[in-house]
């Protein structure tokens, strides 16, 4: 495949062993890649230059969303939470990144039968690989955004607190329909009309002073830099919500910001080209981004407890 342009860094966790990215390669008939009938998972890594070492940011809840996911689908795989911990450790070291890194563990249904199926004939594996990842979306300058015409998958299609591969075509829709019409992301809206989140992030909004999130039920995939963001903004003495959130809702924000993994924390200029409070970064978002780069990046003592140092 020397065509297509590969960032990873040089070595992947594939059938047991660490080997060469380019020796990390299944068959086309693969179930998972015909049906998108696996799960993953996205760990970042915060690269310190002076004390050298990564902080991998809330490494276990990750690992347990990632077996949590394999459960929706009544599946499982060879490791342990603590051992895929091990392999996660293992694969950094020997990757020894100097930039961020993005981790990607991943479970795919490996066998070469033509039916899409969870049978027990059709095992999952585990694999992992890292690529530099900086900003996925700017954190610097806000993000214009709109709501999507398409619907977040619901609860009862495609489990959306699962992160299964074959999902992300929903992501993928709703990230073209923006960007090709002008805009830096989407808002999902669910089957019952409410706001879910953007296409692979969370969203806050804040209003009089609330920090509001759609609850765990609204079809979203179950954040760990949401729930991240939950406890820091208590810790800030802000008013924090779960509940229900209408679309237009949005439009009478005072402030609205995404979250995630990739996205970590960006706050949004627009939605729908109605300009969200003054257009600038808010207070209550500014607060809360300038605490979580802080916290991930390991300078933060009272959240030591979610970061992972590794000596590189
Ligand atoms: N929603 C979706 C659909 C996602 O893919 C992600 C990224 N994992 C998120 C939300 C944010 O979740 P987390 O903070 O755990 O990365």
């Amino acid at each position: 495949m020397a065509h297509i342009k590969n960032d990873s860094l040089p070595f992947a966790f594939f059938e047991g062993k660490i080997v060469p990215i380019a020796k990390a390669q299944i068959n086309i008939q693969t179930n998972a890649l015909q049906y998108g009938t696996g799960v993953f998972g996205g760990v970042r890594g915060y690269y310190n230059k002076n004390g050298k070492f990564i902080s991998l940011f809330r490494l276990d809840d990750h690992m347990t969303r990632f077996l949590n996911s394999l459960k929706v689908l009544g599946e499982s795989i060879e490791y342990s939470k603590k051992e895929l911990i091990d392999i996660t450790i293992k694969l950094l070291k020997r990757n020894a990144p100097t930039t961020d890194t993005y981790v990607r563990p991943f479970a795919y249904a490996g066998s070469l039968s033509l039916t899409p199926n969870l049978e027990r004939d059709n095992p999952f594996y585990f694999a992992q690989y890292m690529i530099p990842l900086g900003d996925y979306l700017p954190t610097d300058r806000g993000v214009t955004t709109c709501v999507s015409s398409w619907r977040r998958i619901s609860d009862n299609a495609i489990p959306s607190r699962a992160k299964i591969t074959g999902g992300y075509i929903n992501s993928a829709l709703a990230k073209k329909e923006a960007n090709s019409n002008g805009f830096d992301e989407a808002i999902f809206l669910n089957e019952a009309g409410h706001v879910a989140e953007g296409s692979a992030m969370n969203i806050f909004i804040v209003r009089d002073g609330v920090l509001i999130t759609p609850s765990k039920t609204e079809d979203i995939l179950e954040g760990i830099t949401r729930r991240s963001i939950l406890r820091l903004a208590q810790d800030l003495g802000i008013s924090v919500e779960e509940r229900v959130i209408d679309r237009s809702e949005l439009y009478v924000a005072d402030e609205a910001f995404f979250c995630g993994t990739g996205a970590q924390v960006a706050w949004i200029t627009s939605i729908d080209r109605r300009k969200v409070g003054s257009g600038k970064r808010g207070k209550i978002a500014g607060a809360i981004q300038d605490l979580f780069f802080r916290v991930v990046r390991g300078e933060e003592e009272k959240y030591a407890s979610w970061c992972t140092k590794i000596n590189i």
